[in-house]
């Protein structure tokens, strides 16, 4: 099912973002086992789809196209391959889009991507794009692929001001964006302010919150080092508290998850996008108290 006709339904969407493991793994296969093993458990809240993210070049970029495939037929769920512009030209782009079309792939997910390891800023590709808005205009022209973007509450780090960002959402939105998915965030007052902003701006596509239940310390650490996403001060203290017990950490981490969407679906969102990193346990834990159906008919 297309992403418009998928978000078109009264009942929040709850959707799974999964990354393939490393592609020189030398437990590649076992690695595979155990992430559909956490994506049958997964299965059960019936998720509209599962996006699968993307490395740049190479092996990584063929395996994430291999698990896409894989996810649709064994699993018979309805991937969502990510594709960012790094290091490919208008006939790579063109050739794997085709790919992903032929495959029986509805939906894509068009990103710009990070600037490589060792650069400082994002180079256009020769021949390539240098805004995931080009891209979105590329699939739309030569695909019939539905497409969702990226979505930055707080602002993405290279941005020269929030309103210059939501310019350019918008810009990927007129370019042909389906739905746009948010980073991460744990303040969900950025949310409410971004979805009001973009609305006011003329963003009228799905915005769909992305939720992140922590389960560890270090990996929350690197992420919010990275996206420039803020964790706010409770929470924060509550997790120096626990530092040393691992346990602890997860049962705050899915607390806090419960509560954000919670509040999330009190206010109409037209669904919730996971990021499990690849584990059941923390998300199914969130979903199993969320009974979906009875907020919907509250
Ligand atoms: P763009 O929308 O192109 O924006 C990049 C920057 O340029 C922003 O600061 C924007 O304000 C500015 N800008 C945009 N358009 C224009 C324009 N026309 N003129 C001038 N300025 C402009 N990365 C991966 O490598 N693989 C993944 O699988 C992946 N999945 C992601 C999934 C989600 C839901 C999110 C939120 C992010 C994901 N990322 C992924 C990270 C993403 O690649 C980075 O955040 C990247 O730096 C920006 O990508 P973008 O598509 O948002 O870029």
């Amino acid at each position: 099912m297309k992403l418009k006709e998928i978000y078109s339904s009264n009942s929040p969407v709850i959707s799974f973002e999964i990354f393939p493991p490393k592609a020189d793994a030398q437990n590649y296969n076992d690695k595979i086992n155990a992430l559909f093993g956490e994506l049958k458990i997964l299965s059960k809240y019936n998720p509209a789809f599962i996006s699968v993210t993307y490395g740049a070049g190479g092996s990584t970029r063929d395996k994430t196209l291999e698990l896409v495939i894989k996810i649709k037929n064994e699993l018979k769920l309805q991937p969502t391959p990510h594709f960012t512009c790094v290091g490919a030209s208008k006939t790579e782009i063109l050739e794997y889009i085709k790919e992903v079309e032929n495959a029986g792939i509805e939906n894509i997910l068009a990103l710009r991507g990070d600037p490589p390891k060792g650069q400082d800023y994002f180079v256009k590709p020769k021949d390539g794009f240098g805004y995931a808005n080009e891209l979105v205009e590329f699939i739309k022209a030569n695909t019939n692929l539905g497409i969702a973007v990226a979505g930055y509450p707080e602002v993405h780090p290279e941005a020269e001001s929030a309103k210059d960002d939501l310019i350019n959402l918008k810009r990927k939105v007129d370019a042909g964006a389906d739905i746009v998915i948010t980073q991460v965030f744990f303040d969900n007052s950025y949310y409410f302010e971004f979805v009001e902003k973009a609305q006011k701006a003329g963003i009228n596509v799905p915005i769909v919150p992305g939720i992140l239940p922590i389960t560890n310390i270090a990996q929350i650490e690197r992420m919010v080092a990275m996206s420039g996403t803020k964790i706010p001060e409770n929470l924060t203290n509550s997790l120096k508290k626990f530092e040393n017990y691992p346990d602890a950490v997860k049962k705050l981490g899915i607390e806090f998850a419960i509560i954000q969407s919670k509040e999330l679906l009190k206010n109409d969102v037209p669904g919730i996008h996971f990021y499990p990193l690849n584990k059941s346990f923390a998300t199914d834990s969130v979903l199993k108290e969320l009974n979906i159906n009875s907020v919907l008919e509250n």
